[in-house]
């Protein structure tokens, strides 16, 4: 009776756990067993109540010696491992021993022994069922294995215990959301993985060494897929593992979250293509693939020309939405395995894997700049876009590099080159841009007033050669460098945009200079022209600037012309048009600047307002070389020039011829009806103060 008490009472008990030799077991239930002897017993998980309780049934049962262990007073320490809980046995056991000897135990049970004497000793009581310790063990482990059971199903993490041979031997309740419960193979788990990640993933999973982690991507079985952090504990030699645990941990939403914040670190806003933070990582894969293609390489670099005038005069939302089409149609143009990306503002990067060579190269280039040609529609005008392109191609791994430099050297090249073009990387290209870029510094580090200065070229009848304009020139004399020609450094100013301070620069000094002419008092029809890059006329204080230069030195406007290149005039804007008939309206006349030098389209240069077309010395150069083909028969050529004067005449315009070097082509520019010439001829450019005492002796008011 008292028995089943203690029975009932230590029922609550979580686990008992025995320690030497063969204990005499003199009470059992499901979960307990009072060991006697000179066993220990040890109970845990046990109440407070409880605890005391089984004290006093315990000794009243058996001459045993018992520790309890575990209970929630406190007093009672629970062993952290079997280690621990093996001693505190021992303990118990060593009390029972003492217990025994001194006779202290109540009941008598057994209390006296021979040692080394076994069985007789202990009162079995009634309804008390021997049992076998192994059984207890087994209880016990079991108990054990739940509880622990149910610590694992609580995590948030999912556990699988997987033995050598790939089978699968355990799994948290948790895997369920993962793997079908019929699955029993690791296979199983890594077919769950993109086939992709799936060797990467075996071999994870293989792997021996404690602790290692990697992150994969695996669809649930709700077919949600998500990502996953496992981590392989190889306890193939522990007795009781014997096998790998894997530790699947979801880490889907921080995952997410830092693919969302690396895409967005490497892809453009506005186009969506990649940007030039994953040029690097694309060349390295390029470049392994030139190993498996034995086919060289190549990267492009792309430009639009005079962009920033498109996004200056129209505004940057057609500036974005000429970009993004741009990018679209790049995108449909490349071939599949190049990679497209944007690498800032208007350029782009393509990267070839694998190209056949140069003339492929050039052909593939050329195919993007026809592409680029279609106009584009934006809103509702419709947008002309030339476009740059630089190449470089290796076959060297070495060199892939390298690749980012001379495109880029390439590129400034084609831009060099006027643009609309396609330029392919060689050595000699680099001595330009080493000179390009001590241009550009010594430009920006230049102080104007000391190392600028203008030269006035006469433009004179070509009945008389009597003076009637001079246009200014620009000399920049560098401390670093020494003189550089205005044909050097002026299409490195305008690609810089320091053209834009030069010819402030230069609009003051001219009206400075005019000012001082007048006030000496030179002929009052005498004009200056000043050369008007497109880079200027972009900028949307241009004209408020000049008109505010004139009114400062007091000089009228009308004494000044400004000259303007049929490109730069002819912006498709039509931004260009408006300012330049601003200037006109203010008094300032303009004179159409190097006619004849590019394709000229007279169709389209009436509708821009000007009043003067200066003829460019190419024309002249052009038309002096089909006259000696024909073997000094003018006709041919005459007819051209006449074709031009015509047209100016119909325009009311007075045609400048410049360039003019000898007497003969004076007199047949003057038979064609051209009605002033610039040139060698008559008169190089010259400092102001060579020519005022020429200036001086004008008669005043000529035509
Ligand atoms: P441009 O406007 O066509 O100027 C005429 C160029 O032809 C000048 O070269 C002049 O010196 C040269 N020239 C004149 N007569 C003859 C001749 O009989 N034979 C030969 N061989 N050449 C002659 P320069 O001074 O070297 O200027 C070159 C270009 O630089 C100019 O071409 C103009 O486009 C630009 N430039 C010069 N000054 C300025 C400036 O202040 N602002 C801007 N934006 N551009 C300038
Ligand atoms: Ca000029
Ligand atoms: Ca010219």
């Amino acid at each position: 009776m008292e028995l089943q008490m203690a029975a009932t009472t230590v029922a609550h008990a979580d686990a008992i756990m025995t320690l030497g030799g063969e204990p005499d077991v003199s009470l059992i239930s499901d979960s307990v067993a009072v060991l006697t002897g000179d066993h220990g017993l040890a109970l845990h998980g046990l109440e407070r109540g409880q605890i005391e309780r089984a004290e006093e049934l315990i000794a009243e049962i058996g001459g045993c010696g018992f520790m309890l262990l575990g209970g929630t007073d406190g007093e009672h320490p629970a062993p952290h491992d079997h280690d621990e809980l093996r001693d505190l046995l021992a303990a118990a056991t060593r009390r029972a021993a003492d217990n025994a000897e001194r006779g202290t135990n109540r009941g008598g049970c057994g209390s006296r022994r021979d040692r080394g004497t076994r069985g007789g000793r202990v009162a079995r009581p009634a309804g008390a069922v021997p049992v076998d310790p192994g059984a207890i063990l087994a209880e016990a482990e079991r108990r054990e294995g739940q509880r622990l059971r149910t610590l694992l199903d609580d995590s948030p993490d999912t556990m699988f215990v997987i033995s050598p041979s790939g089978t699968i031997n355990y799994r948290s309740a948790s895997a369920a959301q993962l793997l079908d419960p019929v699955a029993e193979r690791a296979e199983d788990l890594i077919g769950l993985a993109p086939a992709d990640q799936r060797s990467a993933l075996r071999n994870h999973l293989h792997q021996t060494g404690t602790g290692q982690a990697a992150p994969f991507e695996l669809t649930k079985r709700d077919g949600d897929s998500g990502w996953f952090d496992l981590r392989v504990s190889d306890l193939i030699t522990d007795e009781l593992v014997r096998g790998r645990v894997i530790t699947v941990r979801d880490i889907t939403i921080e995952t997410r979250l830092r693919l969302k914040l690396e895409h967005q670190a490497s892809t453009d806003a506005l186009t969506g293509l990649p940007n030039r933070r994953v040029l690097q990582p694309r060349l390295g894969d390029a470049r392994s693939a030139m190993e498996h293609t034995g086919q060289p390489m190549a990267l492009m670099t792309l430009d639009i020309d005079g962009f920033k005038t498109i996004n200056d005069s129209l505004g940057h939302p057609v500036g974005d939405a000429l970009l993004t089409q741009v990018a679209a149609r790049l995108t449909n143009a490349i071939q599949p395995g190049q990679t497209i990306l944007r690498m800032g503002g208007d350029e782009f990067a393509i990267i070839l894997p694998s190209i056949a060579g140069e003339a492929a190269a050039r052909l593939a280039a050329q195919h993007l700049l026809d592409t680029l040609d279609e106009p584009f529609q934006i809103g509702a005008r419709l947008e002309h876009v030339r476009t740059s392109i630089g190449v470089a191609l290796t076959d060297d791994r070495d060199h892939a590099e390298a690749l980012i430099g001379r495109a880029d050297i390439a590129l400034y090249e084609a831009k060099r080159q006027g643009g609309d073009t396609v330029v392919i990387y060689e050595a000699e290209l680099e001595s330009t841009t080493t000179r390009h870029n001590q241009i550009t510094r010594a430009l920006r580090e230049a102080d104007y007033d000391r190392e600028f200065s203008l030269v006035y070229q006469p433009i004179v009848t070509a009945e008389d050669q009597t003076i009637v304009s001079l246009e200014a020139l620009l000399r920049w004399t560098s401390p670093h460098l020494g003189a550089i020609g205005p044909d050097e450094f002026i299409p490195i100013a305008e690609v810089t945009g320091e053209i834009c301070g030069i010819g402030k620069w230069v609009l003051d000094e001219v009206c400075r200079q005019l000012a001082a002419w007048i006030e000496a008092g030179v002929d009052p029809d005498i004009t200056v022209s000043f050369n008007v890059s497109a880079r200027q006329l972009a900028e949307p204080a241009f004209v408020a600037g000049v008109l505010e230069t004139a009114r400062r030195w007091n000089v009228p406007t009308n004494r000044l012309v400004a000259e303007i290149t049929e490109s730069a005039a002819l912006d498709h804007t039509g931004v260009a048009q408006q300012r330049i008939q601003r200037l006109r309206d203010a008094g300032l006349r303009i004179s159409i600047d190097d006619f004849g030098s590019g394709y000229s389209n007279l169709g389209q240069l009436i509708s821009v307002p000007f009043d003067i077309i200066k003829i460019d010395r190419s024309l002249l150069l052009t038309l002096s070389a089909m006259r000696e083909q024909a073997g000094g028969d003018e006709t041919d050529s005459c007819a051209i020039m006449q074709a031009i004067v015509s047209i100016a005449s119909i325009l009311d315009a007075p045609v400048v011829c410049e360039g003019v070097e000898t007497e003969q082509q004076l007199i047949s520019l003057h038979a064609s009806g051209i009605t002033h010439i610039q040139g060698y001829l008559t008169g190089r450019p010259a400092l102001p103060a060579l020519l005022t005492p020429q200036l001086m002796e004008l008669e005043p008011a000529r035509a």
